[in-house]
Protein backbone atom coordinates (compact mmCIF):
# COMPACT_ATOMS: atom_id res chain seq x y z
CA UNK A 1 0.00 0.00 0.00
CA UNK A 2 0.94 3.39 -1.00
CA UNK A 3 1.53 6.35 2.33
CA UNK A 4 -2.02 7.67 1.34
CA UNK A 5 -3.72 4.15 1.01
CA UNK A 6 -2.08 3.43 4.50
CA UNK A 7 -3.16 6.54 5.92
CA UNK A 8 -6.95 6.08 5.03
CA UNK A 9 -6.93 2.89 6.16
CA UNK A 10 -5.66 4.36 9.35
CA UNK A 11 -8.75 7.42 9.22
CA UNK A 12 -10.55 4.52 9.42
CA UNK A 13 -8.75 2.67 12.11
CA UNK A 14 -9.00 5.72 14.44
CA UNK A 15 -13.21 6.56 13.80
CA UNK A 16 -14.23 3.27 14.13
CA UNK A 17 -12.20 3.11 17.83
CA UNK A 18 -13.42 6.05 18.30
CA UNK A 19 -17.31 5.44 18.01
CA UNK A 20 -19.08 6.62 21.31
CA UNK A 21 -20.93 3.94 22.25
CA UNK A 22 -18.11 1.65 22.16
CA UNK A 23 -16.27 3.40 25.08
CA UNK A 24 -13.35 2.47 24.09
CA UNK A 25 -12.05 6.10 24.06
CA UNK A 26 -13.41 9.54 24.48
CA UNK A 27 -12.04 13.20 24.03
CA UNK A 28 -8.39 13.06 23.15
CA UNK A 29 -7.50 9.45 24.38
CA UNK A 30 -6.46 6.68 22.91
CA UNK A 31 -4.09 7.21 19.76
CA UNK A 32 -3.22 4.45 16.67
CA UNK A 33 -0.61 4.45 13.72
CA UNK A 34 0.22 2.57 10.85
CA UNK A 35 3.29 1.50 9.55
CA UNK A 36 4.01 2.29 5.71
CA UNK A 37 6.63 -0.15 5.34
CA UNK A 38 9.07 2.16 4.21
CA UNK A 39 11.41 3.04 7.31
CA UNK A 40 8.63 5.94 8.18
CA UNK A 41 4.74 5.20 9.99
CA UNK A 42 1.60 7.32 10.37
CA UNK A 43 1.11 8.40 13.69
CA UNK A 44 -2.03 10.16 15.14
CA UNK A 45 -0.93 13.80 16.34
CA UNK A 46 -1.44 15.05 19.59
CA UNK A 47 -4.99 16.52 21.60
CA UNK A 48 -6.94 15.11 18.01
CA UNK A 49 -10.07 13.22 19.25
CA UNK A 50 -10.38 9.47 17.34
CA UNK A 51 -13.93 9.37 16.93
CA UNK A 52 -13.87 12.66 14.71
CA UNK A 53 -10.28 12.42 12.93
CA UNK A 54 -9.22 13.03 9.58
CA UNK A 55 -5.82 12.74 7.90
CA UNK A 56 -5.36 15.56 8.87
CA UNK A 57 -4.52 14.90 12.24
CA UNK A 58 -1.75 12.57 11.52
CA UNK A 59 2.42 12.73 11.39
CA UNK A 60 4.97 11.37 9.39
CA UNK A 61 7.31 10.20 11.47
CA UNK A 62 10.66 8.13 10.59
CA UNK A 63 10.88 5.05 12.70
CA UNK A 64 14.72 4.88 12.98
CA UNK A 65 15.31 8.27 14.17
CA UNK A 66 12.35 7.54 16.59
CA UNK A 67 13.83 4.68 18.23
CA UNK A 68 17.79 6.24 18.18
CA UNK A 69 16.51 7.86 21.41
CA UNK A 70 15.36 4.86 23.29
CA UNK A 71 18.71 3.37 23.17
CA UNK A 72 20.50 7.01 24.60
CA UNK A 73 19.99 8.63 28.23
CA UNK A 74 16.42 9.05 29.53
CA UNK A 75 15.04 12.21 27.79
CA UNK A 76 13.18 14.81 30.33
CA UNK A 77 9.52 16.79 28.73
CA UNK A 78 11.00 19.38 27.02
CA UNK A 79 13.99 16.59 25.33
CA UNK A 80 10.90 14.61 24.15
CA UNK A 81 8.85 17.50 22.31
CA UNK A 82 12.04 17.91 20.12
CA UNK A 83 12.71 14.59 19.18
CA UNK A 84 9.50 14.46 18.61
CA UNK A 85 9.56 16.83 16.37
CA UNK A 86 13.22 15.82 15.15
CA UNK A 87 11.61 12.70 14.07
CA UNK A 88 9.08 14.32 12.07
CA UNK A 89 9.31 13.38 8.20
CA UNK A 90 6.61 16.58 7.01
CA UNK A 91 7.81 19.53 9.78
CA UNK A 92 4.21 20.71 8.52
CA UNK A 93 2.47 18.14 10.29
CA UNK A 94 0.94 18.75 13.47
CA UNK A 95 2.97 17.40 16.41
CA UNK A 96 2.79 13.43 17.36
CA UNK A 97 1.10 12.03 20.20
CA UNK A 98 3.78 10.93 23.11
CA UNK A 99 3.30 7.46 22.09
CA UNK A 100 4.98 7.59 19.04
CA UNK A 101 7.74 5.89 20.81
CA UNK A 102 5.77 2.71 21.80
CA UNK A 103 4.18 2.66 18.14
CA UNK A 104 7.60 2.48 16.63
CA UNK A 105 8.27 -0.22 19.05
CA UNK A 106 5.43 -2.33 18.16
CA UNK A 107 6.68 -2.30 13.92
CA UNK A 108 10.03 -2.30 14.69
CA UNK A 109 9.68 -5.03 17.75
CA UNK A 110 6.78 -6.84 16.51
CA UNK A 111 6.67 -6.46 12.85
CA UNK A 112 2.63 -4.71 13.50
CA UNK A 113 1.69 -3.13 10.59
CA UNK A 114 -1.35 -1.40 12.11
CA UNK A 115 -1.56 -0.66 15.98
CA UNK A 116 -4.45 0.89 18.51
CA UNK A 117 -4.18 1.87 22.13
CA UNK A 118 -7.07 2.80 24.11
CA UNK A 119 -8.20 3.37 27.61
CA UNK A 120 -11.26 0.91 27.09
CA UNK A 121 -13.59 1.64 30.55
CA UNK A 122 -14.36 -2.24 30.79
CA UNK A 123 -10.53 -2.78 30.48
CA UNK A 124 -9.97 -0.57 32.94
CA UNK A 125 -11.73 -1.87 35.61
CA UNK A 126 -9.72 -4.67 35.73
CA UNK A 127 -6.42 -2.92 35.34
CA UNK A 128 -7.65 -0.02 38.04
CA UNK A 129 -8.02 -2.59 40.42
CA UNK A 130 -6.01 -4.04 43.37
CA UNK A 131 -5.90 -7.04 40.73
CA UNK A 132 -4.25 -5.37 38.06
CA UNK A 133 -3.83 -7.15 34.89
CA UNK A 134 -3.86 -10.68 36.72
CA UNK A 135 -7.32 -11.63 35.50
CA UNK A 136 -5.90 -11.75 31.81
CA UNK A 137 -3.16 -14.20 32.47
CA UNK A 138 -5.35 -17.30 31.82
CA UNK A 139 -7.72 -18.11 29.12
CA UNK A 140 -11.58 -18.38 29.43
CA UNK A 141 -12.98 -18.77 25.77
CA UNK A 142 -11.79 -19.74 22.40
CA UNK A 143 -12.88 -16.89 20.38
CA UNK A 144 -10.35 -14.62 23.39
CA UNK A 145 -7.84 -17.06 22.27
CA UNK A 146 -8.21 -17.14 18.73
CA UNK A 147 -8.53 -13.51 18.29
CA UNK A 148 -6.29 -11.87 21.32
CA UNK A 149 -4.31 -14.86 21.41
CA UNK A 150 -3.19 -17.12 24.41
CA UNK A 151 -0.83 -14.85 25.86
CA UNK A 152 -0.66 -10.86 26.45
CA UNK A 153 2.08 -8.56 26.94
CA UNK A 154 2.18 -6.49 30.29
CA UNK A 155 3.73 -3.35 31.72
CA UNK A 156 3.33 -2.13 35.39
CA UNK A 157 2.23 1.68 35.65
CA UNK A 158 4.82 3.54 34.00
CA UNK A 159 4.96 7.69 33.28
CA UNK A 160 3.93 7.91 29.75
CA UNK A 161 5.45 8.42 26.96
CA UNK A 162 9.86 8.26 27.06
CA UNK A 163 10.06 5.91 30.32
CA UNK A 164 7.13 3.61 29.08
CA UNK A 165 8.23 3.20 25.66
CA UNK A 166 11.20 1.89 27.58
CA UNK A 167 9.80 -0.50 30.32
CA UNK A 168 7.43 -1.98 26.64
CA UNK A 169 10.60 -2.44 24.82
CA UNK A 170 11.64 -4.78 27.31
CA UNK A 171 8.68 -6.03 28.15
CA UNK A 172 8.19 -6.90 23.63
CA UNK A 173 12.00 -8.48 23.89
CA UNK A 174 11.18 -10.55 26.70
CA UNK A 175 8.07 -11.91 25.19
CA UNK A 176 9.03 -12.50 21.90
CA UNK A 177 12.27 -14.68 23.37
CA UNK A 178 9.78 -16.56 25.84
CA UNK A 179 7.05 -16.79 23.39
CA UNK A 180 8.98 -16.88 19.95
CA UNK A 181 5.93 -14.72 18.47
CA UNK A 182 5.06 -11.14 19.33
CA UNK A 183 2.05 -10.57 21.38
CA UNK A 184 -1.72 -9.60 19.72
CA UNK A 185 -2.66 -7.14 23.43
CA UNK A 186 -0.29 -5.14 25.63
CA UNK A 187 -1.87 -4.29 29.20
CA UNK A 188 -0.73 -1.76 30.58
CA UNK A 189 -1.16 -1.13 34.31
CA UNK A 190 -3.61 1.71 35.59
CA UNK A 191 -3.23 3.10 31.59
CA UNK A 192 -5.08 0.97 28.88
CA UNK A 193 -4.51 -1.06 26.47
CA UNK A 194 -2.76 -1.85 23.20
CA UNK A 195 -3.91 -3.81 20.43
CA UNK A 196 -0.89 -5.07 17.37
CA UNK A 197 -2.39 -5.92 14.10
CA UNK A 198 -1.46 -7.26 10.79
CA UNK A 199 -4.43 -5.49 9.26
CA UNK A 200 -6.31 -2.34 10.39
CA UNK A 201 -9.45 -5.02 10.85
CA UNK A 202 -7.20 -6.90 12.91
CA UNK A 203 -6.40 -4.14 15.28
CA UNK A 204 -10.09 -3.51 15.52
CA UNK A 205 -10.98 -6.75 16.33
CA UNK A 206 -8.23 -7.57 19.13
CA UNK A 207 -9.65 -4.03 20.79
CA UNK A 208 -13.32 -5.11 20.32
CA UNK A 209 -12.72 -8.75 21.74
CA UNK A 210 -10.41 -7.59 24.48
CA UNK A 211 -13.34 -5.03 25.45
CA UNK A 212 -15.78 -8.61 25.48
CA UNK A 213 -12.74 -10.58 27.54
CA UNK A 214 -12.95 -7.73 30.06
CA UNK A 215 -16.76 -7.47 30.46
CA UNK A 216 -16.65 -11.25 30.81
CA UNK A 217 -14.25 -11.17 33.53
CA UNK A 218 -15.91 -8.17 35.42
CA UNK A 219 -19.00 -10.41 35.21
CA UNK A 220 -17.13 -13.91 36.48
CA UNK A 221 -15.53 -12.20 39.17
CA UNK A 222 -18.22 -11.63 41.46
CA UNK A 223 -20.34 -14.87 40.62
CA UNK A 224 -18.01 -17.06 42.42
CA UNK A 225 -14.76 -16.20 40.35
CA UNK A 226 -12.97 -17.01 37.24
CA UNK A 227 -13.19 -20.38 35.65
CA UNK A 228 -9.61 -20.98 33.23
CA UNK A 229 -9.85 -23.01 30.76
CA UNK A 230 -6.85 -26.16 31.38
CA UNK A 231 -3.53 -25.90 29.61
CA UNK A 232 -4.44 -28.37 27.11
CA UNK A 233 -7.86 -26.60 26.17
CA UNK A 234 -5.81 -23.51 24.96
CA UNK A 235 -3.05 -25.52 23.50
CA UNK A 236 -5.68 -27.18 21.47
CA UNK A 237 -6.77 -23.80 20.86
CA UNK A 238 -4.01 -22.82 19.58
CA UNK A 239 -2.32 -25.38 17.77
CA UNK A 240 -5.59 -25.27 15.29
CA UNK A 241 -4.62 -21.88 14.96
CA UNK A 242 -0.66 -22.49 14.19
CA UNK A 243 -2.50 -25.03 11.34
CA UNK A 244 -4.71 -22.39 10.28
CA UNK A 245 -1.29 -19.59 9.71
CA UNK A 246 0.56 -22.16 7.61
CA UNK A 247 -2.46 -22.87 5.38
CA UNK A 248 -2.97 -19.66 4.89
CA UNK A 249 0.60 -18.81 3.96
CA UNK A 250 0.65 -22.03 1.58
CA UNK A 251 -2.31 -20.45 0.18
CA UNK A 252 -0.68 -16.77 -0.52
CA UNK A 253 2.40 -18.59 -1.85
CA UNK A 254 0.51 -20.41 -4.34
CA UNK A 255 -0.63 -17.07 -6.03
ZN1 LIG B 1 -3.03 6.01 26.84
Amino acid sequence: MKREEVLETLVWLSQELGVEDRNLVILGEGNTSADNGDGTFWVKASGYELSSIDKEGFSLIDIGTTLAYLEGPPLDDQAVSEALRASQVEPSHPKPSVETFLHALCIKECGAKFIAHSHAVSVNQILCSTLGAEPFLGNICPDQIVVCGSAPAVVPYIDPGFHLAVAVRDELRRYMDVHGNPPKVLFMVNHGVVSLGKTAKEALNIQLMTDKWAKILVGALPIGGIQYMDEADVLRISSRLDEKYRQALLEKQEH
